[in-house]
């Protein structure tokens, strides 16, 4: 059977950059249009991107010329992956949803949204259910999200002690890389010998998202989990990776060696699939009193695998914990591509010609 083919909207800033990365390899999924704003859309993609990675740009990906972000440019695609800024996406993604075209999504437009799964796969993927009427009535059309890449990590560490102790509160301190203010990112004389204790709306993001991805699904409709949660966000300068310090109230008692069984523990919802950008484990301990550590433990698992260490008791919620994840792979591009293998996986997503 032939490859899905892909659509990628925002595909020259970062995160687009990392699904073409990721993309070049896939056995499932082909490249078949690129798109950005009007400012590239006409050029070659090696001519209109600033590309940022340290793997090679795949020439026949170069050769390609990138398009408008317009639905009559990207109807030859069987799915798209947006990674578009919020306002952008908030236009394009249900256009081409009622056009019928799946949309796996990084953008926060939609997240909220009921009919909207916000799906970590390990997490959540019973959450697609949600999109039970939305597709019958966009004939196959959808939007499926990803969190916020702080989000991620957060929630990816706190779903097993959700499961089994049930988390109550929450305090979250991030410390968060510079590319996850994409490809435009801050300058060097804001971020050398500094941290920028502001990232807009990233806070309300983390408290939100948290509640949605870990409730559950009472008959049609999410049950938000009943959780609290305060989030303080920091930009410091690193490249890459956002390590976050939790403190974490459970809603019942027990110890830091049963709360690290229960991380080593944690067994996906997809454990079971063979998904190509699965990692396994998808939680990895540390016991070294100095980790994780952003440089030294972002790529564990080829970026997918969320990295936690210091499992301590904390004097004024339950524990103290630190969670490191790499934004734009796991809490961004990778997060969006195993969403969209999931959602073939599980037959959600049509070849929408047979050529
Ligand atoms: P970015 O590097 O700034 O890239 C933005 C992309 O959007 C570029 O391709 C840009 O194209 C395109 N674009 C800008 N204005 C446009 C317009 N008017 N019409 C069509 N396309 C337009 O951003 P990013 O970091 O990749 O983030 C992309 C999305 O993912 C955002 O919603 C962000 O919040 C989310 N996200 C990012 C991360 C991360 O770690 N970076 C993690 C999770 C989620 P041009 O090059 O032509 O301007």
């Amino acid at each position: 059977m032939r490859p899905y083919r892909v659509g990628i909207v925002g595909a020259t800033g970062l995160v687009g950059q990392r699904l073409i990365e990721r993309l070049a390899e896939h056995p499932w999924f082909r490249i078949e249009a690129l798109a950005a704003s009007e400012r590239s859309a006409g050029r070659l993609y090696a001519e209109a991107v600033s590309w940022r990675l340290p793997t090679e740009l795949p020439s026949q990906v170069g050769a390609l010329t990138v398009r408008k972000c317009r639905v009559e440019e990207l109807e030859n695609c069987d799915l798209v992956l947006s990674a578009l800024d919020a306002p952008i996406a908030a236009e394009l993604e249900p256009r081409l949803a009622r056009a019928g075209i799946p949309v796996i999504s990084n953008s926060s437009a939609f997240r909220q949204d009921e009919d909207v799964p916000l799906v970590v796969p390990e997490v959540n993927a019973s959450h697609l259910s949600l999109l039970d009427g939305v597709q019958e009535r966009n004939a196959g059309g959808f939007i499926v999200t990803n969190p916020n890449c702080s989000t991620t990590g957060l929630v990816m560490a706190m779903a097993p002690l959700h499961r089994k102790f049930g988390v109550e509160r929450m305090v979250v301190s991030t410390m968060q890389a510079v590319s996850g203010a994409g490809v435009e990112g801050p300058r060097a004389l804001e971020m050398l010998d500094n941290v920028v204790p502001y990232i807009p709306g990233e806070e309300e993001k983390i408290e939100l998202e948290m509640g949605k991805i870990l409730g559950s699904i009472d008959g049609a409709r999410l049950q938000r989990a009943e959780l609290v949660v305060s989030a303080h966000c920091h930009r410091v300068a690193t490249t890459d990776g956002h390590l976050e310090a939790v403190s974490v109230g459970l809603g019942s008692d027990t110890t830091t060696e049963d709360v690290i069984a229960a991380l080593e523990g944690f067994r996906g919802e997809i454990e079971d699939e063979d998904l190509p950008s699965a990692s396994a484990p998808a939680i990895v301990v540390r016991r070294e009193v100095d980790r994780p550590q952003p440089r030294l433990d972002r790529d564990a698992g080829g970026g997918m695998t969320v990295v936690v260490g210091r499992v301590r008791p904390c004097p004024v919620l339950d524990f103290k914990i630190e969670v490191l994840s790499h934004n734009t792979v796991r809490g961004a591009a990778g997060g969006t591509l195993l969403n969209a293998e999931l959602l073939a996986a599980r037959g959600r997503i049509a070849r929408r010609s047979k050529d």
